[in-house]
């Protein structure tokens, strides 16, 4: 006989779940302020962009799942805008490249990896940091703990804290680096910190793990922006590296980025990025092609990739200009003789104030100014750009 499920069906089948509110930034502002071409206040779809969407639709492209890994013209490329095309590293191949859904599936992806290869392994992340990476850690059953990083004092890093938090960690850690433009403070190492940074983690025997989701978009150049990773990378060290496509091409919502390892040598690449695979298999079973067409488009033909570079310096510069106008008129006005140079040192769509709670909400409730609190809730974050 048949199941008469209207009878059946008439409990609370789910009296446990709890709606969960997700917070307006984080999932509704889905336009990027540095792209608005004339200031328009629109959501800008890149001119290289277009143009590779067009190139793809004469060739009249299928639809055909891509394999596991993703597509290899893209994987290729993206391994070498990371770690530059002469990158011995490349040649040896030493990089296990396999194609992420954008910057959060491929961190979601290494944090799979970690669980089951390195298990009771601690990810060690920095205070404060984007949200989702503790999401990303707990969903993944990794443990993870907080190292100092911003100072309130100097609106700037915490260099020491930083660096006796990640010596405190116990050895064979994972760091969690932010490659460039740190979200959400703004406030990047200078390059003589890197390099006291990695001598640290490798005294350690930590393992890097490097978050790049601003490659290009920090600093208008791809090379400058990835010159923490090659740093680390020059030294021989094993290390991840998870990409992002969503600011510098703005492609947020085709879900485009990879996680690159880094291996001692080419079997161990192999067998890394078969057991990537392994894990990618059952979660989405392959990744989306349109987006990784159109990077492999984008960087596989030099006219547009120099479109990207020039529109790329634009998006950077925009920002860039921000930043100057604000700290002249901050510095103009305030008599107060207080130095807000951090402003200009600063990179990417993120300053922190370091205005307190009750001064942020003067701006706001006085001036219209709006700002995000951040950090233990006290600190005025302006967004120069979508997070
Ligand atoms: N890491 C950082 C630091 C980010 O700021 C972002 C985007 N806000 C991401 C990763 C991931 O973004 P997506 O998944 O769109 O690539």
């Amino acid at each position: 006989g048949s199941f008469d499920h209207s009878t059946f069906w008439k409990g609370n089948r789910f009296p446990s779940i709890k709606a969960k509110s997700f917070g307006r930034i984080s999932m509704a502002v889905a336009v990027n302020v540095s792209r608005f071409e004339g200031e328009e206040l629109q959501p800008y779809v890149l001119k290289v962009v277009k143009k590779a969407e067009n190139l793809m639709l004469e060739r009249g492209e299928n639809k055909e799942y891509l394999p596991i890994e993703g597509l290899a013209a893209f994987n290729k490329v993206t391994a070498e805008l990371l770690f530059g095309a002469d990158n011995p590293l490349i040649q040896q191949q030493r990089v296990a490249t396999v194609q992420g859904l954008s910057g959060t599936g491929s961190l979601r992806l290494a944090a799979a990896l970690i669980e089951r290869y390195f298990p009771g392994a601690k990810v060690i992340i920095s205070s404060p940091t984007w949200g989702n990476h503790k999401n990303i850690f707990n969903d993944a059953r990794v443990p993870w703990s907080e190292y100092r990083y911003y100072d309130p004092k100097t609106v700037g890093l915490d260099f020491n804290g930083m660096m006796s938090d990640i010596k405190a960690a116990p050895e064979g850690s994972f760091v969690l680096l932010h490659g460039c433009a740190h979200n959400p403070t703004g406030i990047d190492p200078t390059l003589e910190q890197w390099e006291k940074i990695a001598d640290i983690i490798q005294e350690k025997n930590h393992i890097p793990f490097f978050d790049v989701a601003y490659q290009g978009f920090a600093s208008g150049s791809l090379d400058a922006d990835a010159s923490s990773v090659r740093l680390f990378a020059a030294r021989g060290m094993e290390l991840l590296v998870a990409q992002s496509y969503s600011k510098n091409l703005g492609l947020y919502s085709e879900r485009i980025g990879a996680i690159n390892v880094v291996c001692s040598s080419a079997d161990a690449t192999a067998r890394v990025r078969s057991q990537l695979k392994r894990l990618a298999r059952p979660m989405y079973s392959n990744p989306p092609i349109h987006g990784a067409r159109i990077v492999a488009n984008v960087v596989g033909n030099p006219a547009l990739f120099k479109e990207w570079k020039e529109e790329m310096e634009l998006m950077a510069g925009r920002i860039k200009n921000i930043r100057q106008k604000l700290f002249d008129s901050l510095s103009a006005k305030d008599k107060s003789g207080k130095d807000w140079s951090f402003i200009l040192k600063q990179i990417g769509m993120f300053s922190y104030t370091g205005l307190n709670k009750a001064q942020s909400e003067n701006m706001t409730d006085k001036w219209h100014v709006y700002m995000t609190k951040d950090w233990k809730n006290i600190i005025g974050r302006i967004i120069f750009s979508q997070m």
